[in-house]
């Protein structure tokens, strides 16, 4: 979740920042009443969930109440990257010397928190790293001491700053490593930080962005929430327990599982496609959450067919196909679908979707094939190899007899003389289950504490 500028600065501020005094307004008569108190010129600045707003034309000065309103009245009427402005941040203006860039992030490749720095400030991060990667400072946070103080002067120096601002900047990159910590964010930056004609250091620009999966620790920062900002379609998801995350592409994919769903848009793109969305609809799947998934998926324009994967596990086939069923009659879809089906009560589920007309596969490869197919506008007439695994028959194998099992299916006759390999697996499967048995009763389970 991505909390506005005014909400970030307001947390910086908390953590003891400096920020400029200013007020949030959604009128250009309440903007005027801000700049009148703050009594000299201001900056006007949109309130939208993105970057570049400067670019934009969003963020203006203003040398008197007059002209506040009045670019209050402009800003508020402008509509950013898509986005409509509904909010002004009214802030006394700065007296600005230079822009610096002061940000901590997650570092995956390093399993670190990463405070970043640059003396190129004011312009997009992504845009230095791309152009003059040089200018950028790292330094690695251990999770253990957090961030010290030479680390916070070793950042200083590096971006050049002079020495009688150092003091200033460590209890700044100090506090700011402790907000990001404390508010669980997976991004807090200030861009630009800047330094004053009266050699401050003031945080002009804030961003936060906070991990959704650990929000429900902050009912304060939850309540931050802006849902105006936020696309329909992402509102919807959320509020029906649905993970949806919107990409670029023209296939729609429903899945249930996250880690399905991730197979799912890796095969797309390699049979050719691209997925519109990752989506999981999670266990259960009943009629309701797979209809307001099929809704959400279709309000993207670019979805030119639709994918179900499905794997009925604790969801059971039939009653997924149900649901699709269902959803297809409320929604009425124009676009082609394909859905797969596997699992418990498969051939049923099967069953239900073809008497719905709907294109099916059992195959996961078979069903993209057919979607990728469907998005360019072929029709879906694939050709499949002879399949290369045989599937597992239904009945449950006793965990002893596996391996033998596992031979088969690769492909491989199990061999007639048992290979060495395969007797120590199967008398240590064979072992276990003896322990097993008597540590039931009690006796091996006395043995193994006393010797530990
Ligand atoms: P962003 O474009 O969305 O990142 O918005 P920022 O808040 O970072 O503002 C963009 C740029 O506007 C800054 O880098 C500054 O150059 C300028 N700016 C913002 N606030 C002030 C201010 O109070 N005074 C002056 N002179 N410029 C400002
Ligand atoms: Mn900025």
């Amino acid at each position: 979740m991505k909390l506005h500028e005014y909400q970030s600065k307001a947390l910086f501020a908390q953590y003891g920042m400096p920020i400029p005094r200013g007020k949030l307004a959604s009128t250009p008569e309440e903007a005027r009443h801000i700049a009148r108190d703050l009594g000299r010129r201001v900056v006007v600045k949109s309130q939208v969930l993105v970057g570049g707003r400067g670019k934009a034309g969003g963020i203006q000065l203003a040398r008197n109440p007059d002209e506040a309103e009045r670019v209050a009245s402009e800003i508020l009427s402008m509509e950013i990257k898509g986005l409509p402005v509904r909010k002004v941040l009214v802030d006394e203006a700065a007296d600005i010397r230079t822009e610096i860039y002061l940000g901590v992030v997650i570092d995956r490749a390093q399993r670190r928190v990463v405070m970043m720095a640059s003396s190129a400030g004011g312009v997009d991060i992504e845009e230095v790293a791309r152009d003059t990667p040089e200018k950028i400072i790292r330094v690695a946070i251990d999770p253990f001491i957090g961030l010290r103080d030479y680390q916070a002067r070793q950042i200083a120096f590096g971006i050049g700053l002079e020495r009688d601002l150092v003091r200033d900047f460590t209890s700044i990159a100090q506090a700011l490593y402790r907000c990001f910590l404390e508010t669980d964010a997976s991004l807090a930056e200030i861009n630009p930080l800047v330094v004053t004609g009266d050699r401050k250091l003031i945080a002009l620009d804030g961003k936060i962005i906070l991990d959704d999966n650990a929000l429900y620790r902050h009912p304060e920062l939850a309540a931050m929430r802006d849902i105006d900002e936020e696309a329909p379609a992402e509102v919807e998801a959320r509020q029906r327990g649905l993970s949806y995350i919107k990409l670029d592409g023209e296939i729609g994919c429903m899945v249930n599982g996250a880690g399905l769903a991730m197979a799912t848009m890796d095969l797309t793109q390699l049979f050719g496609g691209s997925p519109a969305n990752f989506l999981d609809i999670g266990g259960g799947a009943q009629a309701d959450k797979v209809a307001a998934a099929l809704r959400i998926i279709l309000a993207d324009p670019n979805v030119k067919a639709v994918l179900f994967n499905i794997f009925g596990g604790i969801a059971r086939c039939d009653e997924v196909a149900r649901g699709i069923v269902t959803a297809l009659r409320e929604v009425n879809p124009k676009v082609p679908m394909v859905a797969r089906l596997v699992g418990t009560n498969e051939e049923e589920g099967r069953r239900i979707l073809a008497d719905a007309h709907l294109e099916t596969a059992t195959t996961l490869a078979e069903a993209i094939k057919k979607a990728v197919a469907l998005a360019r506008g072929e029709e879906a007439v694939i050709e499949l190899p002879p399949a290369a695994i045989k599937p597992l028959p239904a009945r449950r194998v006793p965990a002893s007899k596996a391996i033998t099992r596992r031979a088969v299916v690769d492909g491989r006759k199990p061999a007639a003389r048992k290979s060495p390999i395969r007797k120590v697996a199967i008398r240590r499967a064979s072992k276990n289950a003896k322990k097993s048995k008597i540590s039931k009763v009690g006796k091996v389970s006395t043995k193994a504490k006393g010797s530990r």
